[in-house]
C-alpha cells in the first residue's frame, strides 16, 4: 500500500502523466475546505472533501464509450484510463486499476465499523472513494469511485497539439519517419489495438496480444495537416500487405490507423481510396481504420531507437 501523505502538506510529488507517457514532478495542490467549498458545487465538496458518497446510479459516466482519461475534479490528476472501467452492478463507476499507483493513494479506513480501503487523489488529497478485493481480470481490484470527483476527459479534447496513431510494421523505422517529419512535434512508439494491458514488447511479439506495434504522435496542425500525415503514412510502407511488413511477419506488424475523431477517420477513408484508385498498387489496400484505442508505450530503449543508433 503506497504511503499517502498529510492532507496539509505542500511540496512536490511524481505523477505519471499519461499524455506524455511518462512520469513527471509537480507541485501538490493544498487547499482549505473553505477554498475547496468555493470551486466546487455541492455534491463535488461533500464526496471529495467531507469524504461523502453519491447515491448509487446517479452517474452518466456508465453511458460512457469512448476512449479518454478520468481525472481529478478538483485538480485535474489523471486517476483511471476508460479501457479499465467495467460494469460491476454497483451503481458506482468501476475501474479495475488507476492510471498510475503514483496517481491514486490508498489508505486504511476503519470509519463506519468497517474496514476499508479508501483511495485519494495522490496530488489534492481528494476522497475518490474505495478499493476492494473482488475486481475482474488482471488485478482482481475493484475501485469504487464516485462519478462526482471525477471528470471524463475523452482523448483528443482540449489538447493543443492533436494526437495521431499509425501502425506500419516494425515501429523503429515507422516512427523514425515520422520524428523527421516538420510540424511532427513528439513521437512515441508502442503497442495499440489489442487486449493485453501493459504488455511488453516480448510478449506482443509472440503474437497472442491483438496489439499492433505503433507509433503515436503529436502534431501541430499549423505546420502540417492530417491529410499530410496520412501521405506520410502510405509513403513508409506497403499497405497491400497483410499482417506483415517485409521479412517482419505477424498481426503485430499490420498496416493500421487509430482515429480520434470522425475527421480523422473520414479524412484516413478518404485517402484511403484516394491511393486505391490511384494505381500505384495492384493488390488491395488492407490498411485498418479503427477507432483510438489504450496506447501502451513500449519499453525506453524502443523509443527513438534508430535516431539514438544514429541511421
Ligand atoms: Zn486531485
Amino acid at each position: 500500500m503506497a504511503q499517502a501523505p498529510k492532507t496539509s502538506e505542500s511540496g512536490k510529488i511524481k505523477l505519471y502523466d499519461p499524455s506524455l507517457g511518462t512520469v513527471v514532478v509537480v507541485d501538490r495542490v493544498v487547499k482549505s475546505d473553505q477554498e475547496w467549498e468555493k470551486l466546487l458545487n455541492p455534491a463535488q465538496y461533500e464526496v471529495t472533501t467531507k469524504k461523502g458518497t453519491e447515491a448509487p446510479f446517479t452517474c452518466s459516466f456508465e453511458q460512457i464509450k469512448e476512449a479518454g482519461l478520468y481525472q481529478c475534479v478538483r485538480c485535474g490528476t489523471a486517476l483511471f484510463k476508460a479501457g479499465t472501467k467495467f460494469e460491476s452492478g454497483t451503481g458506482w463507476p468501476s475501474f479495475y486499476e488507476p492510471v498510475s499507483p503514483l496517481n491514486v493513494l490508498e489508505k486504511p479506513d476503519n470509519s463506519l465499523g468497517m474496514k476499508r480501503t479508501e483511495v485519494v487523489c495522490a496530488r489534492c488529497d481528494a476522497h475518490l472513494g474505495h478499493v476492494f478485493a473482488d475486481g475482474p481480470r488482471p488485478t482482481g481490484k475493484r475501485y469504487c469511485i464516485n462519478g462526482v470527483a471525477l471528470l471524463f476527459v475523452p482523448f483528443g479534447a482540449k489538447e493543443k497539439y492533436p494526437a495521431a496513431t499509425f501502425g506500419g510494421g516494425c515501429f523503429w523505422h515507422v516512427e523514425e519517419e515520422f520524428r523527421k517529419t516538420k510540424g511532427v512535434v513528439d513521437t512515441a512508439v508502442g503497442f495499440a489495438g489489442g487486449t493485453v494491458p501493459e504488455p511488453s514488447y516480448e510478449r506482443v511479439c509472440r503474437g497472442d496480444t491483438g496489439h499492433a506495434e505503433v507509433v503515436h504522435l503529436k502534431f501541430d496542425p499549423n505546420v502540417i495537416s492530417y491529410d499530410r500525415l496520412l501521405d506520410v503514412f502510405w509513403s513508409i510502407h506497403d499497405p497491400t500487405q497483410l499482417d506483415r511488413q517485409g521479412p517482419d511477419v505477424g498481426k503485430q506488424y499490420r498496416s493500421v490507423i487509430f482515429y480520434y475523431d470522425d475527421a480523422q477517420q473520414q479524412a484516413a477513408q478518404k485517402s484511403k481510396e484516394k491511393l486505391a484508385k490511384s494505381g500505384k498498387y495492384k493488390g488491395a489496400i488492407v490498411t485498418e481504420i479503427v477507432p483510438a484505442a489504450n496506447f501502451f508505450r513500449a519499453e525506453e530503449y524502443h523509443q527513438k531507437y534508430l535516431q539514438k543508433r544514429g541511421e
